[in-house]
């Protein structure tokens, strides 16, 4: 059981190691469909998502200043008088050319100058219910402005108008668009203002007005509103879908940029692995796979720039070459002899300063390079080379030993190679000699 579980729950954890895995290689496309799937939303649910309400009714207004008005106010016989909250009856008598009555709400509630922004606005919708014989009533909304309004003055705010049917006796819902209101004539007429102040503008409505139609007939008539309702948007439309806009444009930066930082990032790499693998390709080619050392074209390069840094220093080559050692091969096989070349390569490495070169000449020969030593340093490090080999435990064969041809030169212009083919001359010399001892090159020495 307890197994089981274990079982279980490592299938678990990998299964959900692998989706972590997946989700990190995707984020860039789980992004892209989330805003997707934003953008989408927010197209269909725009107007949930934009759109607020705002409703006057009898109870919501109690508090709000209102006006009862009629033609009586310029001449007219008309008399009206309040019925309730949001509501109103009138006797439209003869007197004025145009017998009017209506009710006007201040939605500033102090009756002032700052009104509500419906510059967005979507829908003005009206509830009401007429009694009468008219066939149309008139709604205004007032637009304050202070280059054309004055607050002593309430024929001074812009009047935008609209005119709409009447259902007599029936609860009547009619609503309007702001395209629908126009502003009017008469109002145009009064103030002949310039153009741009001839158009609708709804940035600052004071109040609202409901009244009987252009053309009501004499006699009675009734108004009860139930509801003005007002649906505004928090933002024109082309303001969201310039933010939607901008919504990809960024994540299109931010992606752009992730990926010109990644390519970058794998440039620079793929750079470093470059010249890493260059690196070892020149190393390789300049050292010898079998004792680790440098090889002849590798010391030739390092000599070169020896020279170049110490131009003036003396220079002492050895020429290594082991004695016997086809002998030996040939007693304990060439794998046997590979491995004494390696060990002795490794003998003469560790007892050299840091700044010499050792290298391994050819087959069984190995050269090392001493700046700025005089000739009796280079005679006591051929030594020391020397004894360190003769002494060396080198397993089954037993004692191993090598000759060696020094060249010493002051300031020498020559080659690597010049300078070698003479240190031979003097390992010939070392090898006449009876092997397992150390010649300095003399002029008068003579080549094999
Ligand atoms: P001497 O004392 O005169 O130098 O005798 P020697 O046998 O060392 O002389 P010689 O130069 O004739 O022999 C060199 C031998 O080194 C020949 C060859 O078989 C062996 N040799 C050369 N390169 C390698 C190598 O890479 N591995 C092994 N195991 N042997 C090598
Ligand atoms: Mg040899
Ligand atoms: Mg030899």
């Amino acid at each position: 059981m307890a197994l089981r579980i274990k079982g279980l729950h490592r299938y678990f954890s990998e299964r959900a190691g692998r989706l972590g895995h997946l989700l990190a290689n995707v984020r860039f496309e789980l992004a892209l469909l989330c805003l997707l799937l934003l953008t989408a939303g927010a197209v269909i649910w725009q107007d949930q998502i934009l759109l607020r309400t705002t409703r006057f009714t009898p109870a919501s207004t109690v508090s709000n200043s209102h006006l009862i008005f009629s033609d009586a106010d310029s001449g007219g016989k008309t008399v009206v008088q309040g019925t309730g909250p949001l509501a109103w009856a009138c006797d439209l008598r003869a007197g004025n050319p145009y017998p009017y009555c209506g009710y006007e709400l201040f939605v500033d509630r102090n009756r002032g100058t700052h009104g509500l922004n419906l510059t967005n606005m979507r829908t003005l919708a009206i509830s009401l219910m007429y009694e009468g014989q008219a066939t149309s009533f008139r709604v205004h909304l007032k637009n304050f402005d202070p280059h054309y309004s004055r607050a002593t003055d309430d024929d001074t705010p812009k009047y935008l108008r609209v005119e709409a049917d009447t259902t007599p006796g029936k609860w009547q819902r009619t609503s309007f668009v702001p395209d629908d209101f126009g502003v009017a004539d008469w109002w145009l007429r009064k103030y002949k203002l310039a153009p741009q102040f001839g158009r609708p503008q709804f940035d600052n409505i004071t109040s609202m007005i409901i009244e009987t139609g252009s053309e009501a007939p004499l006699g009675p008539h009734a108004f009860q509103i139930r509801q003005i309702e007002v649906k505004t948007a928090i933002m024109s439309e082309a303001q969201w879908y310039s933010l939607l806009l901008g919504l990809w444009i960024m994540m299109i930066v931010v992606y752009l940029g992730y990926r010109f930082g990644n390519l970058r990032r794998a440039l620079r790499g793929r750079r470093t692995l470059e010249a890493l693998a260059l690196r070892e390709a020149q190393a390789a080619a300049n050292h010898d796979h079998l004792t680790k050392i440098l090889n002849r074209r590798g010391v030739t390069e390092r000599f070169t720039d020896l020279r170049k840094d110490r131009r003036e220093a003396a220079v002492t080559v050895i020429l290594i070459d082991i004695d016997h050692f086809k002998a030996l091969n040939d007693s304990y096989g060439h794998d046997y002899g590979d491995q004494v070349l390696a060990e002795i390569a490794g003998v003469i490495s560790r007892n050299v300063r840091g700044a010499d070169l050792v290298a391994r000449w050819g087959g069984e020969e190995f050269v090392v390079v001493c700046a700025g030593i005089d000739r009796r340093g280079a005679q006591r490090v051929s030594e020391k080379i020397r004894e360190c080999i003769e002494t060396f435990d080198f397993g089954a064969c037993g004692q191993i030993t090598a000759s060696f041809g020094i060249h010493w030169s002051q300031a020498s212009d020559a080659e690597l190679s010049q300078l070698v083919a003479l240190a031979d001359i003097a390992l010939y010399a070392a090898k006449a000699g009876g092997r397992n001892c150390v010649r300095l090159h003399r002029p008068t020495m003579k080549a094999a």
